[in-house]
C-alpha cells in the first residue's frame, strides 16, 4: 500500500500556437482539493473560449463547495461518479445559461477531462473525460493512455475499419462524439485508477497528441520528471517547434512528499 502521507501537485500551461489567433483551451489547478481540469473549446470565433472557460470554472466550483464533512461512498467508483458526474451535468447548464442569454453562442462547446485525487483507502485518482482531451498515466518509465477519446476515428478504429495509423492523418480526425455543448451527447465516461507512489498522470488537448508521438511525450516528461513547470513548457515548445497547429495544453500531476515534521 502506498504511504498515506503522498500527494499530488498540478502544474500547467497552454499555449495558443503558431497558427491559431486565440486560445480556445483552458486548464484550472486546485491542489488543496485535489482537482484538475484541461478543457478544449469550440464553435465560433470567441465561443470556444467562453465554453472551456465556463466548464472548468463549474466544475471547480461544484467540486469545491462540497463540504469536506458530506458522506462519503463506501466505493470509490461510486463517489467518483457522483461527484464528477454531477459537476459536469452543472458546466453544461452553465454553458446551456449563457446560449439562452446570448444565441449567437449557439454552437459552442468543450471536450473537458478532469482528475480528481482520492486519498483513502489507497491512493487513486478518478478521471472523468467528454471528447478528445486525453489522460495519460506515466509508470516506470512507460506512458499510457487511460482514457478513451470519444471521436469518429476512435469509433471507426474500434469498429475495424481503419488502423490507429490512419486515425492519427484521416481527414475527419477532428470530429468529436461527445462534449459538453447543446449539440452533443454529454455524459462523461468516469474511472478510477489506483495510484502506485511514483506515477505521473498528464491531462492534455489534442494539439499536444496530434502534434507529438506518445516517444516525444514520454522523452520530455522523463527528461523533467523533477521539473514539470519545464516539462510543461518543453512540451509546448515541441508541438509548437512541430508546427504548432492547434492550441496545446498540457497539466502534468506528480507525486510529492510533504516534508516530514
Ligand atoms: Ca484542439
Amino acid at each position: 500500500m502506498s504511504p498515506p502521507h503522498f500527494h499530488w501537485t498540478g502544474t500547467g500551461l497552454s499555449h495558443q500556437g503558431m497558427v491559431r489567433t486565440s486560445n480556445q483551451d483552458a486548464f484550472a489547478i486546485d491542489n488543496d482539493h485535489g482537482l484538475w481540469i484541461v478543457a478544449d473549446g469550440m464553435g465560433g470565433y470567441t465561443g470556444g473560449q467562453v465554453a472551456s472557460a465556463l466548464a472548468t470554472t463549474a466544475i471547480m466550483d461544484h467540486v469545491r463547495a462540497v463540504p469536506a464533512t458530506a458522506p462519503q461512498e463506501a466505493d470509490r467508483l461510486s463517489q467518483a461518479t457522483a461527484m464528477l458526474s454531477h459537476a459536469i451535468a452543472t458546466a453544461k447548464t452553465a454553458i446551456q445559461d449563457r446560449i439562452t442569454k446570448e444565441p449567437d453562442l449557439r454552437s459552442m462547446g468543450t471536450t473537458v477531462v478532469t482528475a480528481w485525487f482520492l486519498p483513502d483507502p489507497v491512493p487513486s485518482m478518478a478521471i472523468a473525460h467528454l471528447g478528445d482531451s486525453r489522460a495519460y498515466r506515466i509508470r516506470d518509465a512507460h506512458l499510457e493512455l487511460i482514457t478513451t477519446d470519444h471521436s469518429l476515428v476512435q469509433q471507426l478504429v474500434a469498429e475495424g475499419h481503419i488502423t490507429p495509423d490512419q486515425a492519427h492523418d484521416h481527414p475527419k480526425r477532428n470530429v468529436i462524439t461527445r462534449a459538453l455543448g447543446l449539440s452533443f451527447p454529454s455524459t462523461p465516461d468516469i474511472a478510477v485508477h489506483p495510484l502506485n507512489p511514483e506515477d505521473v498522470i498528464l491531462l492534455c488537448t489534442d494539439g499536444l497528441t496530434k502534434t507529438l508521438t506518445d516517444q516525444d511525450i514520454l522523452a520530455v516528461i522523463l527528461e523533467f520528471r523533477n521539473t514539470p513547470e519545464k516539462a510543461c513548457q518543453r512540451l509546448i515548445d515541441c508541438a509548437n517547434a512541430a508546427g504548432g497547429i492547434d492550441n496545446t495544453t498540457a497539466l502534468l500531476i506528480t507525486p510529492s512528499r510533504p516534508p516530514s515534521s
